[in-house]
């Protein structure tokens, strides 16, 4: 099976990058955290879109999880995702362990504030400090021309952005749309948590948030839509809703209608936290 060229070290990433630069070619970089699946090879299909070559780092970021979240379980897949890149031909894969990326004595965290703030913000006060911190830190790495995120994870998407505008950081963030499944779930890793039956419930997700949307889009008093939106995903068979809320598209600041908005939501189902975002339609 096809595999890309594995790195594992700071300096070995810089080699392999700096000798793609001689000879001309530009970068773009996919961060993840392993297991990945379709919405990961999306990233790698549109990188290879934008450049001539693509390196996929593969970092299960421990200053994004809280001491309760579920680090240790995450899972993990080295060879299934070599060989997945492989497939989608991505060229290098940078799987940096912990202490390369972290070493002993480390203590630097950026903040973003803007679009940052609330939603997940709310519920995982440390989670936008840690992908901004590991984020500028494979930037400073790699220094890709481009980076590919998904909107699956959208206030992330936006917070990079801002990450980049705020410090300079010479990254053309490229977002790329949600990879779901036959029945609109949104792809992730942690799909991999869920039994069957609350695959079933979890597939409800979009459509009660999809109506929504079209419901706001109508005109419909955005407090009490969004209040039955909760109400409805608590009906469907989710345990808790963290929120559902439409922000405006661009600094996730407060939306009305006429103005371009999103509607993003995060749900418990278990022991698993589902998160999913869409476009409220424009009338
Ligand atoms: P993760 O490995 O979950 O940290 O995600 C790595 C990148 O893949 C992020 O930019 C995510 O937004 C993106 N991603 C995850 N799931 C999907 C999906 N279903 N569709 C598109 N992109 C995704």
């Amino acid at each position: 099976m096809k595999q890309p060229v594995v790195v594992s070290t700071v300096s070995d990433l810089r080699k392999a990058v700096s000798a793609w630069k001689r000879k001309g070619f530009s970068v773009a970089m996919v961060p993840t955290m392993g297991a990945l699946h379709d919405g990961h090879v999306s990233l790698v299909e549109k990188a290879l879109e934008a450049a001539d070559r693509c390196v996929v780092s593969i970092f299960v970021n421990p200053k994004q999880f809280a001491p309760t979240e579920d680090l240790d379980k995450y899972p993990r897949q080295l060879e299934r995702d070599l060989n997945t890149l492989g497939k989608a031909g991505a060229h290098l894969a940078y799987t940096p362990g912990g202490a390369e990326m972290y070493p002993e004595g480390f203590d630097a965290s950026i903040h973003i504030g803007g679009p940052s703030q609330g939603l997940e913000t709310d519920f995982r006060p440390q989670f936008f400090a840690g992908v901004a911190t590991v984020v500028a830190k494979l930037f400073l790495q790699a220094t890709p021309d481009y980076a590919i995120f998904g909107e699956k994870d959208y206030q992330q998407l936006c917070v990079v952005k801002k990450l980049c505008r705020d410090l300079d950081i010479p990254v053309e963030i490229v977002g790329a749309p949600t990879v779901r499944d036959a029945f609109g779930l949104a792809m992730s890793s942690r799909n991999a948590y869920l039994s069957t039956a609350e695959l079933v419930v979890a597939r409800k997700l979009n459509l009660i948030m999809r109506e929504t949307g079209a419901e706001l889009a109508d005109g419909a008093n955005p407090e009490i839509a969004l209040q039955q939106a909760k109400d409805t995903v608590v009906g469907a068979g989710f345990d808790r809703v963290d929120y559902i809320a439409a922000r405006e598209a661009g600094t996730l600041g407060h939306w009305r209608p006429g103005l371009p908005g999103r509607i993003l939501a995060a749900a418990w189902l278990g022991r698993t936290r589902l998160i999913d975002n869409l476009d409220i339609p424009q009338t």
